[in-house]
């Protein structure tokens, strides 16, 4: 059986990404929660909302789901490095944010890794697994 669709209240999944540390921006118009990795400030774990800073969804049921990914930042652009499975609108507030939760700890976890990975001539970290750089410059 299919979980119940759950909007979450706007307000509440703000308030709870403050308290997590995240501040928010926006992205073609939707509202996106931001924290630097507090070894490296350019790994920065980022959680687009789905909604504009009204609260309302930017996109349509079904492809509204929170998204959860990890990027580095240098030089005024964002690089993705990692991306965490989407989290769908389903179950209780309380369930949704605990796989938010388990998601952005996954992904701050692995900022810590690449903040001591080996660096590009670039100055980034490299994937460990492939050696490239996540600028994608080598
Ligand atoms: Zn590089």
């Amino acid at each position: 059986m299919a979980a119940k669709f759950n909007p979450v209240p706007f307000e509440a999944l703000a308030s709870w990404l403050v308290a997590k540390g995240f501040e928010p921006s926006v992205q073609n118009r939707e509202v996106v929660y931001e924290r630097a990795n507090h070894h490296e400030a350019g790994l920065v774990v980022r959680v687009f909302t789905s909604c504009n800073t009204k609260g309302v969804a930017v996109r349509p049921r079904a492809k509204d789901a929170i998204r959860v990914c990890l990027v580095y930042r240098a030089d005024g652009e964002s690089h993705g490095v990692a991306k965490a499975k989407r989290i769908n609108r389903c179950g209780t507030t309380e369930a949704i944010f605990s796989r938010i939760y388990s998601r952005m700890r996954a992904l701050y976890a692995g900022a810590n890794v690449m903040a001591k990975a080996d660096r590009c001539g670039c100055g980034a970290p490299r994937w460990q697994d492939s050696g490239r750089c996540v600028r994608r410059c080598a």
